[in-house]
């Protein structure tokens, strides 16, 4: 399959993958950090009644959730750079088309081109995740 993009295309678009790499990295660092902070610990370990300790479960669920959404993400961009090297970057996962430069700005870790991207939600269909 052809290779649509060229070379200032694929490299804007890595770019801005390491980008996003980069704050990505840094908000599970800010998380992780967070989440063993001491007034964090107080909040969880001193609470007295049990709707309170919920709360700090859910908290720590939120915040492990967050980071989890993070390394997902992280994942993404780390496969779409293999794709990258391996020369398959911008073609459709399902159905080989090109995907359009224009999607892959706006998601740079696009696996699939839209109309494909739609019927793979459609037949798996996460509550929650992103549409892209
Ligand atoms: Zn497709």
């Amino acid at each position: 399959m052809k290779q649509v993009l060229d070379d200032k295309q694929r490299n804007a678009l890595l770019k801005k993958m390491q980008d996003r790499y980069a704050v990505l990295h840094e908000e599970v660092r800010a998380g992780l950090a967070a989440s063993d902070n001491e007034d964090y610990r107080k909040l969880a370990g001193e609470v007295a009644d049990s709707g309170e300790e919920a709360l700090a479960d859910l908290l720590v669920d939120v915040r492990l959730a967050e980071i989890d959404r993070d390394l997902e993400e992280i994942n993404d961009i780390n496969a779409a750079t293999a794709r990258m090297r391996s020369g398959t970057y911008g073609i459709c996962s399902d159905c080989g088309a090109p995907v359009p430069y224009a999607r892959l700005q706006a998601y740079p870790t696009a696996k699939r081109c839209e109309p494909c991207q739609r019927r793979h939600e459609r037949t798996f269909r996460t509550p929650g995740a992103p549409t892209l």
